[in-house]
């Protein structure tokens, strides 16, 4: 078989000369080297073992995954057994009409996935009793600490967060962290509504159940709420989203945020990740909501049609002043558990519930008969067990026979029971403690079984039959573009191929079911994917330590600028806080360096797009000995790659500075140039871009962290897994010791397939990006260029001046271009009034060719209104997109015909390159974001009021 790189990069040979011949160049390697500044270019191969085939890599893996004994996993802390129903599977998780999408940024062509958002907000604030839920965040320890940021925003004074002994120790260790940065005190006790009366606290943090199972009464809960809001302090409950099917809402007893985990709504465990975090916030708290909210509007008819509501853009327009840094979130878990929840309905998920707390009071049962001692007698899927000097001996008999238990400590044991637990698991660990199982039950839940409804949405009541599930799957994809239509050119976001061979080996039973707090010696096949694939990223980018904590490329450079920070910290200057960070920068880098508890300052551009040397030389001296750190990207977010790069590096080290490369877009780099080499000294990655992990529609991610030597004893470590990272570090940045762990698989594939010919994956996003560049320039201005006109993997399109001529807008060509059949390009970003194409390497020849025709052809339709043809206001531009319902209707009172909206230029209709297509059609025309924002609906109304 040809090898993989050859299915990977679109242009075959024949292509490859056709393009380069138009860009006057001989070959690739001509190309990259007119491209790329000389001195930073990278002597030699990359250091990778030589490409493998697809079966090779295949099998590599699966005997990784097999050396994992995930066994049952009855560990609990925040991760339990849940069972993934195979209709979620096989039409979500390995369909890449939903894992290809992107975030729903252009809502005309994601009204499917964020139908789902909806419904999972929903599902949310119906289980929490709060009237605004997120569309995702990124995990529960890192939602806790959002919550914290809201309650500190919300509250002003007050510099103490109480935390109850019984959260989970993940979520303290990361909100420590965050604490760290931020000045904010942190008082763990066991006795909350002491502690706030104490303390000067602007915000209560408790966990229920508790990590060790137990439940407080309402009655309990009710009057720690009183308490902290009578002493000026909000309410967090961080609690377990099965256990409030049958317990009150949180609401109910006064919490004013819940935050928690929704994995164990039919998502793998994953070795801890990735999972969809929760977020619900009480009235009047929806504009502070860290992340995404999925909110109701309407199109240019009317009709009811979803959007991103309010914060969603909002790190680049507010930037250091940002709600929070996420970008990236959890997307498709959140899809997934929304599909559970729709799949099983109310009911079934009562049903779930109470088959998990009759199991555990069997178990109870019989360990009480048994003589144990319980840490509590009111709880849900989880007790702890005193076994004074027996635990080690108790977790060993029953990892023996298959199942994991978490050793507490030398005198206690914690059993959690899943959805997945068997009979024969309920006797295993009876057994392991030399106790019988039967059908008595002892202990009970301490709350009423909860009164109020919830679920009652007639989309958790329709589809509970496999075959309706299947088809509102179906007709929920149809209504979104993915790349599996056709190309998304978003610069930026690299949405390049997604290998099928490498997506298969997230399901390898090994990998999908391993909890992540097992014994280290049963964990042997994720400690070599994670030793491998931290090895191949150094060796691509050149640094000497990578961690794959951050989930997402906002936690990168949050854990990224936290390694600064302790750097200096360490070498006695805790006084250099000063972040510089150009005016183009992606809007995530101000929100971290906040985060991280800097000042951010802003270095202007120069004409040519390249950062203004003379400003940076005034910014450097002016901060001097308060400098820590600048922040560039490269290449920079105008898509070139700048030359004076090692100069900058050279000073800023000489003030005392340190740099930091946004790695994002490592598309340009790989096998060419090295940050790691060229004077940065830190980085983060996207692994959702560059590293051919799908975006999910809108996650999940992986945003890996990597350091020089220096900064490599502040990388990121986790409480519970020793080997996670070093000692010295500050903490830990995510809930999981190694983040998304579960995909990391998908990433090692690619580089092992592609191997040292990675360089020729730049080569390709170079050589497609200028040919764009090449093509639209006919038309319109390239805004940068540089060395030899140039561009790297991607292109500003100007279309200021068209606007000024003709009256057309940039959302009038992003929106005609989906009835062209494309995905807009980022739109505005970092320059208003522009676009940013990205094709990458993986488009072919034809699809470049459409997406340019498209282009122009969109400019010859801007003529005419210019012309005079057709009025500004009633035009196939402004009236994008067109829907199959408008063009197919009756009425049609448009001065152009309906098959010029319906078939632009006969492109769709397969009349150039790429052949027959059926072309994509929109649910919905233009919406209208104002009025969403306006009237804000951010859960499920009435079905008969939006379809
Ligand atoms: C995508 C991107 C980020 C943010 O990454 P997320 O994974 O979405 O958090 C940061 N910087 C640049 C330049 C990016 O393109």
């Amino acid at each position: 078989m040809e090898p993989f790189e050859t299915r990977h990069v679109g242009p075959d040979a024949a292509a490859r000369s056709t393009m380069l011949q138009r860009l006057g160049f001989s070959d690739l390697d001509a190309l990259t080297a007119a491209a790329l500044p000389a001195e930073i270019a990278m002597e030699g191969p990359l250091d990778l073992p030589a490409a493998r085939s697809e079966a090779e890599v295949q099998a590599d893996l699966m005997r990784m995954a097999q050396t994992n004994q995930p066994g049952r996993a009855m560990i609990g802390l925040g991760y339990y057994g849940t069972l993934t129903p195979a209709v979620i599977r096989r039409n979500i998780l390995e369909n890449p009409a939903w894992y290809t999408a992107y975030t729903p940024y252009q809502p005309e062509i994601s009204q499917g996935r964020l139908e789902m958002l909806l419904t999972f907000q929903t599902m949310i604030a119906d289980l929490t009793g709060l009237p605004a839920a997120g569309a995702s965040l990124l995990d529960e320890g890192t939602a806790v600490a959002e919550a914290v940021g809201v309650a500190r925003r919300r509250q002003r004074s007050g510099s103490v967060v109480v935390v109850d002994a019984g959260i989970l120790p993940q979520s303290l260790a990361v909100l420590r962290t965050r604490a760290l940065a931020l000045g904010v005190e942190i008082v763990a006790s066991a006795d909350p509504v002491q502690a706030v009366t104490e303390h000067d606290a602007f915000a209560v943090v408790v966990q229920t159940p508790a990590t060790d199972g137990t439940i407080r009464s309402v009655e309990e809960l009710s009057a720690l709420a009183t308490r902290a809001h009578d002493q000026g302090a909000l309410v967090i409950a961080a609690a377990d989203l099965l256990a409030l099917t049958v317990m009150p809402a949180p609401a109910t007893w006064g919490a004013d945020i819940v935050v928690g985990s929704t994995q164990r709504f039919g998502v793998p465990l994953f070795y801890g990740g990735p999972h969809a975090a929760y977020i619900a916030v009480g009235p009047g708290m929806e504009r502070q909501l860290p992340g995404r909210l999925v909110g109701l509007s309407q199109d240019r008819h009317g009709t009811p049609a979803l959007r991103l509501a309010l914060q969603t853009r909002e790190q680049h327009i507010r930037r250091e002043k940002a709600t929070s840094n996420i970008c990236t979130a959890q997307v498709l878990l959140a899809i997934v558990a929304a599909a559970y929840a729709i799949y099983h309905g109310p009911g079934g998920l009562r049903g779930i519930a109470h088959d998990i707390a009759t199991a555990t009071r069997r178990l109870a049962a019989a360990l009480h008969a048994a003589g144990y001692t319980l840490a509590s007698e009111t709880f849900f899927d989880t007790v702890t067990v005193s076994t004074p000097d027996g635990a080690a001996q108790i977790v060993e008999r029953a990892r023996e026979n298959g199942v994991h238990l978490r050793f507490v400590d030398p005198d206690h044991v914690g059993i959690s029971v899943g959805e997945d637990t068997s009979e024969t698991d309920l006797a295993t660990v009876a057994t392991a403690f030399g106790a019988t199982l039967t059908h008595d039950e002892y202990g009970a839940w301490g709350q009423p079984e909860r009164p109020q409804d919830y679920l009652s949405h007639p989309v958790f009541h329709r589809y509970h039959s496999e075959t309706e599930m299947m088809r509102y799957l179906r007709a929920l994809a149809a209504r979104d573009f993915a790349l599996d239509q056709g190309m998304i050119p978003l610069g930026s976001c690299t949405m390049k191929l997604n290998p099928a061979a490498a997506l298969e080996t997230i399901s390898y039973p090994g990998f999908a079911n391993l909890h992540p707090f097992v014994p280290i010696h049963d964990a042997q096949g994720y400690a070599a994917l994670i030793t491998g694939l931290e090895a191949q990223l150094a060796a691509i980018t050149g640094y000497d330590a990578v961690s794959l904590q951050p989930n997402a490329g906002s936690q990168g450079e949050f854990a990224g600028l936290m390694a600064v920070r302790s750097y200096h910290h360490a070498q006695g200057h805790p006084e250099r806080v000063v972040c510089l960070i150009p005016a183009s920068a992606h809007g995530t880098n101000a929100a971290s360096a906040a985060m991280a508890g800097m000042e951010v300052a802003v270095v202007k551009t120069a004409d040519d797009g390249a950062i203004d040397f003379d400003d940076l030389s005034a910014q450097v001296s002016r901060y001097a000995d308060r400098l820590a750190v600048i922040m560039i990207t490269y290449p920079s977010t105008h898509g070139v790659y700048e030359s004076r790069v090692r100069e900058l590096c050279a000073l800023v080290h000489d003030a005392g500075g340190q740099v930091y490369v946004d790695g994002a877009n490592l598309n340009a780099l790989m096998g060419l140039a090295q940050p790691g080499r060229f004077g940065a000294d830190v980085s983060h990655l996207n692994l959702h871009k560059t590293f051919a992990i799908p975006h999910g529609g809108g996650g999940p991610g992986v945003g890996p962290v990597a350091v020089r030597e220096h900064l490599a004893p502040y990388l990121p470590n986790h409480p519970l897994v020793a080997d996670a990272g070093p000692v010295t570090s500050y903490g830990p940045v995510s809930a999981a010791p190694y983040g998304s762990a579960g995909i990391l698989s998908i990433s090692y594939a690619f580089i092992a397939l592609m191997g040292p010919e990675l360089r020729h994956a730049s080569q390709g996003a170079v050589l497609a990006a200028n040919y764009v560049a090449s093509r639209l320039r006919e038309r319109y201005p390239i805004l940068y260029a540089g060395e030899n006109g140039l561009v790297a993997h991607e292109c500003l399109v100007d279309l200021r001046p068209l606007t000024k001529r003709t009256g057309v807008s940039v959302d009038d060509v992003a929106k005609r271009l989906i009835d062209y059949g494309f995905h807009a390009p980022t739109m505005s970003f970092p320059v208003a009034g522009t676009l940013m194409v990205e094709p990458t390497e993986s488009e072919s020849l034809a699809e470049l060719d459409r997406f340019c025709e498209a282009m122009l052809s969109i400019a010859d339709e801007a003529e005419r209104v210019a012309a005079g043809e057709w009025p500004t206001d009633d035009n196939p531009l402004h009236n994008a997109p067109h829907t199959l319902a408008e063009v197919t209707g009756d009425a049609w009172d448009h001065p152009y015909p309906r098959s010029l909206a319906a078939h632009p230029a006969g492109l769709a209709l397969g009349a150039v390159s790429t052949g027959a297509r059926d072309r994509y059609w929109p649910a919905v025309g233009r919406i209208d974001g104002v009025f969403g924002d306006r009237n804000l609906v951010c859960s499920c109304p009435p079905l008969e009021d939006y379809r």
